[in-house]
C-alpha cells in the first residue's frame, strides 16, 4: 500500500475505533475521545504490527510487555477526570502511548518505567509528537516520585499485589489514582481517592495486567 492509502486506512480504523470501541461502550469523556481520536496509535507499534494498532485488545511492545487495550486505555483516563491543570505521575511508560493521553490532557506528565531502552523510544516518539510536558524517569515506580510530589492524578499501568503505599502517601487533596491490583493472572482496575486524611477505593472492573517488579509490588 502507499503511504497515502496507509494513512487514510489508519484514519478509518481510528474513527471506528473511537465509535465502536469507545463511545459504543462507557467512554463519555469528550476530550479522552478527542485525544484518542486524534493520537497516531501506530506510531507506538514495532513496524509488522501497526495494522493492528486500533484493535480491541493488548499487544506485545518488546522486552516482553504489552499496550493495553484501548478501551481500557481510555477508561483508566476517564477515572482521573484530567481537567489541563494537574501533575500526573505514571508508572509503567511501556510504549509512551498511554503517556501522550496524559500529556494531552494535563499540565506536566512525570512518567517512570524500570526499563531503560522503552522509556528512552516513548521520548523520541514523544519528541517527535512535539509534546514537550513530559519528564522521563528511568527507576523503580513503586516507590513515586517523591520529588515532584503531591499529585492530582497517579496513573499504574502495571498489575500490583496492594496499591503501594507510596503512591498513596504522594497522591494530594482530592487526588485520584488507578490501579490494576491483585494476585499475577488477574486483577481488579481500582480508583482510590484521598479527602484529607480519607483514603476511599472503589473497585471498577476486572483486568488482567502485566507485573509491576519492584519493593512495593512484585518481587
Ligand atoms: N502504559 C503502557 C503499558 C505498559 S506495560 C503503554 O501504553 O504502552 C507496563 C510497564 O510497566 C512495562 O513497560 C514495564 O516495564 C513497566 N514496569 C514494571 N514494573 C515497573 C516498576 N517497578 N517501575 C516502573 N515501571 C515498571
Amino acid at each position: 500500500m502507499r503511504d497515502r492509502d496507509k494513512a487514510i486506512a489508519f484514519k478509518q480504523q481510528q474513527e471506528s475505533m473511537v465509535s465502536c470501541q469507545l463511545r459504543g461502550r462507557d467512554i463519555t469523556d469528550e476530550r479522552v475521545l478527542a485525544v484518542m481520536a486524534e493520537l497516531p496509535r501506530e506510531l507506538f507499534l514495532d513496524e509488522p504490527l501497526r495494522s493492528q494498532a486500533y484493535t480491541d485488545g493488548p499487544l506485545p511492545i518488546g522486552q516482553g510487555q504489552t499496550i493495553s487495550q484501548p478501551y481500557i486505555q481510555a477508561l483508566m483516563t476517564q477515572h482521573l477526570h484530567l481537567e489541563g491543570t494537574e501533575k500526573v505521575l505514571e508508572i509503567g511508560t511501556g510504549s509512551g502511548y498511554q503517556t501522550a493521553i496524559l500529556a494531552r490532557l494535563s499540565r506536566e506528565v512525570f512518567t517512570v518505567e524500570r526499563i531503560a531502552e522503552l522509556s528512552m523510544s516513548a521520548r523520541r516518539i514523544l519528541d517527535s509528537l512535539g509534546l514537550d510536558n513530559v519528564h522521563y524517569i528511568v527507576a523503580d515506580g513503586s516507590e513515586g516520585m517523591e520529588e515532584a510530589a503531591p499529585f492530582e492524578a497517579i496513573l499504574v499501568t502495571a498489575a500490583c499485589p496492594e496499591v503501594p503505599e507510596p503512591l498513596v502517601e504522594q497522591l494530594g487533596e482530592n487526588g485520584r489514582l488507578v490501579a490494576p491490583v491483585g494476585p499475577r493472572d488477574t486483577q481488579d482496575l481500582v480508583l482510590v481517592t484521598r479527602e484529607g486524611e480519607q483514603i476511599r477505593r472503589k473497585s471498577i472492573c476486572p483486568c488482567r495486567f502485566v507485573p509491576l517488579l519492584g519493593k512495593h509490588a512484585f518481587q
